[in-house]
């Protein structure tokens, strides 16, 4: 049986969260004199601590509860934080699938938290025979998915499976779920107490400037999100500007459309160029693709100001080609064939 209180870092636990001014007084009107805030100027007051009104739009865009969504400075801060409540330094650890998003690895190491790491088979898909062992590993507390993957497009098939048979933490990384006809987790944290789906407003809802990174779970483990994320992690004209944006759906699904359309099309056109030795299919607003030699390609491509994601190091000779406006996309594929194959 899952117990949250196990596995939490013993500190953790025991803590007394930081109590903010806006914490402990919540209400709107009245004189103000608790903060030791300017009381001149229009950016002068301190952010909602609790993001109240845009939590409860965020519910309502995703279809769940306004107490199961939690809201981080970007998705990374997220990660972070899942490490530094359930990994103790240099004695916990975590898993995840490999090629995937290189945020996991950097945050375990800031943590001093061992990452295993267990290559996904040719289709990008987790070997079950492989990862049940790995599951029982001792001091096990994290499980990272990303589905769809990044770099490589495709969603995961293993979730449901690591959902049946690890008791740690199972967090799915589902940045680019909207670019995908893939029904999201979200719709099972009430299933599993020890499920986490991240989300972002970074992606398909194009505000990546503003870092608004989502975490979906049962209330009780959002709480221990809470007691340790920085009281004002979420600016007040980033709360504002992704409130107003939220409503503005019929232009969300419009610009998305566009840019799985577009995706479609590049993945066509991409087959047919000469110097593309593979087009990974795609779930998400990018294309994986093998060339002859990514390193030189990259550099051409660079040279004509053309900036695409160089995956060589992590996936031999492929390169990360994000989908841009129509215009843009029609620029690569012109640059792709003025380049010797
Ligand atoms: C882009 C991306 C994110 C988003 O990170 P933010 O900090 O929310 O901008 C998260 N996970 C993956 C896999 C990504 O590719």
């Amino acid at each position: 049986m899952f117990d949250l209180k196990k596995i939490v870092r013993p500190t953790i636990l025991s803590l007394e969260p930081y109590s903010s001014a806006r914490n402990e007084y919540t209400g709107t009107a009245g004189v103000f004199l608790d903060a030791n805030e300017n009381p001149f100027g229009t950016w002068n007051r301190y952010p909602d601590p609790n993001q109240q009104k845009l939590r409860e739009k965020i519910a309502q865009v995703k279809s769940v509860t306004t107490d199961s969504v939690f809201l981080g400075n970007g998705s990374d801060e997220i990660i972070d934080l899942c490490f530094r409540i359930f990994c103790e330094p240099g004695k916990d650890k975590a898993l995840t699938f490999t090629p995937t998003y290189g945020m996991y690895e950097v945050s375990a190491a800031i943590n001093t938290v061992t990452l295993l790491e267990l290559p996904l088979n040719e289709a990008f898909q987790i070997d079950e025979a492989a990862v049940l062992p790995l599951l029982q590993t001792e001091n096990l507390k994290l499980v990272f998915l990303c589905s769809p993957n990044n770099p490589t497009g495709n969603t995961l098939e293993g979730i449901d499976f690591i959902l049946a048979h690890f008791n740690g933490i199972v967090i799915v990384d589902e940045a680019y779920i909207d670019f995908s006809n893939r029904p999201s987790y979200s719709q099972k944290i009430n299933q599993y107490p020890n499920l986490i789906v991240l989300q972002t407003l970074s992606k398909a809802w194009g505000m990546a400037a503003l870092r608004i990174g989502i975490a979906l779970a049962q209330p009780e483990l959002l709480s221990l999100l809470n007691r340790i994320k920085p009281p004002y992690n979420i600016s007040s004209p980033a709360q504002q500007i992704a409130l107003e944006a939220l409503e503005a759906t019929a232009l969300f699904e419009t610009q998305k459309q566009l840019l799985i359309t577009e995706r479609e099309k590049m993945t066509e056109a991409l087959q047919q160029s000469p110097i593309i030795r593979k087009v990974y299919p795609s779930e998400g607003n990018f294309i994986l693709v093998t060339v002859s030699d990514a390193d030189r390609v990259y550099k051409q491509l660079t040279d004509t100001n053309l900036i695409v994601r160089n995956r060589n190091t992590v996936i031999r000779n492929c390169l990360r080609i994000t989908i841009g406006t129509p215009e843009e996309n029609v620029l690569l594929l012109a640059a792709l064939q003025n380049i010797k194959s």
